[in-house]
């Protein structure tokens, strides 16, 4: 009897397994829950955190009360911001008022026209005016480019085996994300400001637009005083390494300092990376500063560019890091912009 009850275990146990590997086997088709994970932070403010290859690429988020909603980042398509839109009206009925920008860089502004076309007011650092359809050109490929890449991948994935699941999704995603770059139209805020505070009011609660620089020189942050929540963009990266293309690391070390000095006991909404505490951003902070103290020694030791990309390896403390791509040019970044190089 004992035996019988354990043959049949095992057979149930085995067409789990069955069922499990055909499951994987069926081609995933991308669809909206790849893009982001809708993160509760507090009552009415939600984190938008982006998963890796999909559509938003850049976190984003919302902050609600009972008369209106505003959204903070637009993503990096318009298909994805759509998706947060849908995932929005799903939380409450309040219109949507106001979109914020941190900044220019296309995973953050995306979106844009979605809400232009919507005739929601786009909130943004001044300097947007001047680079959100000009300097974001190089992180959106044109147009005879991007027909080029997708060939390439369309080619690839007619070459790739049918079993080969894993490497059929990831191009089905990259064919995806090629055409949604396609449907992008490099889109201003319509509203600016560059210095002191910008406060919006929905409702009761009051939302506080603030700049602080470092990450681009034009970067917007919004903090929620009856949440303690502060939205950072790109300013905060959580467990990842940071673009610093456009960075002032100099400006940027103090301008975290106090954050953390106004903001000791908030929670974070970063630009990438998972909902933060203060630890977190200290920690972020903190690989800042240990980069500059790394390349600072380099220079004087006399290493070149060169040497100094191939000499200095990420330290043990941050290989959990997601975004370990971004290591070398961290220190090139660093580098130019120590030697007054940066830019030229
Ligand atoms: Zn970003």
């Amino acid at each position: 009897m004992r035996t019988t009850f354990v043959t049949v275990l095992l057979i149930l146990t085995s067409l789990c397994l069955v069922t499990t590997a055909k499951f994987h086997i069926q081609p995933t088709p991308p669809k909206a829950e790849d893009d982001f994970t809708l993160v509760k932070v507090a009552d009415g403010i939600y984190a938008a955190i982006a998963k890796p290859g999909g559509l938003a690429s850049g976190n984003a988020g919302f902050i609600a009360s009972d008369e209106g909603v505003i959204v903070f980042d637009t993503f990096y398509t318009p298909t994805a911001i759509k998706e947060l839109i849908t995932a929005i009206g799903e939380q409450t009925k309040a219109p949507i008022k106001y979109a914020v920008n941190s900044h220019y860089h296309l995973d953050h502004t995306g979106g844009n026209q979605v809400f232009a076309a919507m005739k929601v007011p786009i909130i943004g650092h001044a300097k947007l005016l001047e680079w959100e359809t000009t300097k974001n050109k190089r992180f959106l490929p044109d147009a005879a480019e991007l027909a080029r890449r997708r060939a390439d991948a369309v080619k690839q994935l007619n070459e790739t085996p049918a079993d080969a699941t894993d490497k059929r999704t990831q191009l089905e995603r990259q064919i995806r994300r090629l055409d949604e770059l396609a449907s992008i139209t490099l889109t201003n805020p319509t509203e600016t400001f560059s210095s002191g505070t910008r406060k919006l009011k929905i409702g009761k609660r009051e939302v506080i637009l603030f700049t602080l620089p470092g990450h681009t020189g034009g970067d917007v942050l919004a903090y929620v005083p009856d949440a303690n929540v502060v939205f950072t963009g790109d300013m905060s990266w959580r467990k990842t390494l940071p673009n610093l293309v456009d960075a002032t690391v100099n400006d940027w070390i103090p301008s975290l300092d106090k954050l953390l000095k106004d903001y000791p006991t908030a929670k974070f909404v970063p630009g990438h990376g998972e909902v933060a505490t203060a630890d977190d951003v200290r920690e972020f902070r903190n690989y800042l500063e240990n980069l500059h103290t790394r390349v600072q020694k380099a220079i004087a030791d006399g290493l070149t560019l060169d040497q100094a990309k191939q000499q200095l390896t990420l330290p043990e403390q941050y290989s959990s890091f997601a975004f370990k791509n971004f290591a070398v040019p961290n220190i090139e970044d660093m580098y130019k912009e120590l030697q007054g190089t940066k830019g030229k």
